[in-house]
């Protein structure tokens, strides 16, 4: 039987997905400098020493731009805002390191949903650090097809409108916070539809609700895009009759549509 997973957003530290982002970037930066300091010294490689001591130097240079990349993204976050120039190493630190950050994460134990969950917050607070107002047609509200009653007989997936707000479960609110604002909704199926979506309605800015690997892989796939994630709860186990927290996806259309422009 599936373990019920209660929303933990408000507990999650950013400093799971930064501390494991600092070792993996340490552990490159420290092996490739220990690989040019012992093995190049290697008689029996003479042959390759210049094209391995080019390379690993390469590396090395590259992980120390790595590094300098996630004291940016700790900058940005502790002063709440974005610096000229430094967002394009910070997104390259990220997509480049993520794999690695999962796995040193699971080689230390720590369950790929708390890491997910750290690296959801770290966007987010990454994205809140961007001077970007919206309007509400440049707005694009993501839902995962998880939230509506499983026993709901309305196909909404095609066209959200279709939902008859009977309140059997929390789309109808989520129908009427979005509708309220004029953003348009999508309750998607997964990647592949959310692509489409993004590419159909071209948004400058994205609100997704979804679980942690969704929502991360949702993120990645779409940098430089702001997409702004809300884990969702899954009172009754995966991909069932989940649920969310209403004030956060209210906080994430006010920080996008705040002080906007006329739609
Ligand atoms: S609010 Fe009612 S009609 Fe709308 S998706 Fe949920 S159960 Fe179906």
């Amino acid at each position: 039987m599936n373990e019920p997973v209660l929303s933990a957003t408000k507990k999650t530290r950013k400093r799971t997905f930064l501390g494991l982002l600092l070792l993996a970037v340490l552990l490159l930066l420290i092996g490739s400098g220990v690989y040019l300091v012992f093995f190049t010294r290697d008689p029996y490689i003479a042959f390759s020493r210049g094209v391995v001591t080019v390379l690993v130097t390469a590396v090395l240079v590259l992980t120390a731009l790595f590094l300098c990349g996630l004291l940016a993204i700790v900058i940005t976050i502790m002063h709440e805002r974005t610096f000229r120039g430094l967002g394009w190493l910070m997104e390259k630190t990220i997509l480049l390191f993520y794999p690695v950050v999962l796995q040193v994460g699971r080689f230390l134990q720590i369950t790929q949903d708390k890491i997910q969950r750290s690296f959801i917050e770290v966007n987010n607070q990454l994205v809140r650090s961007r001077p970007l107002k919206v309007s509400s047609r440049e707005l694009l509200l993501l839902l995962p097809h998880c939230l509506q009653d499983s026993g709901c007989p309305y196909n909404i997936t095609r066209n959200i409108d279709n939902c008859r707000r009977c309140g059997g479960c929390q789309v109808s609110e989520i129908v009427s916070m979005s509708g309220s604002r004029g953003v348009k909704a999508e309750m998607v199926t997964g990647g592949t539809m959310a692509r489409q979506a993004i590419e159909e309605h071209a948004p400058q800015a994205v609100v997704a609700l979804a679980c942690e690997r969704d929502l991360s892989s949702g993120v990645l796939d779409s940098f430089p895009l702001p997409v702004m994630g809300v884990v969702n709860d899954r009172p009754q186990g995966p991909c069932l009759n989940t649920r969310v927290d209403l004030g956060a996806l209210e906080e994430a259309f006010d920080h996008f549509l705040n002080k906007q422009r006329p739609a």
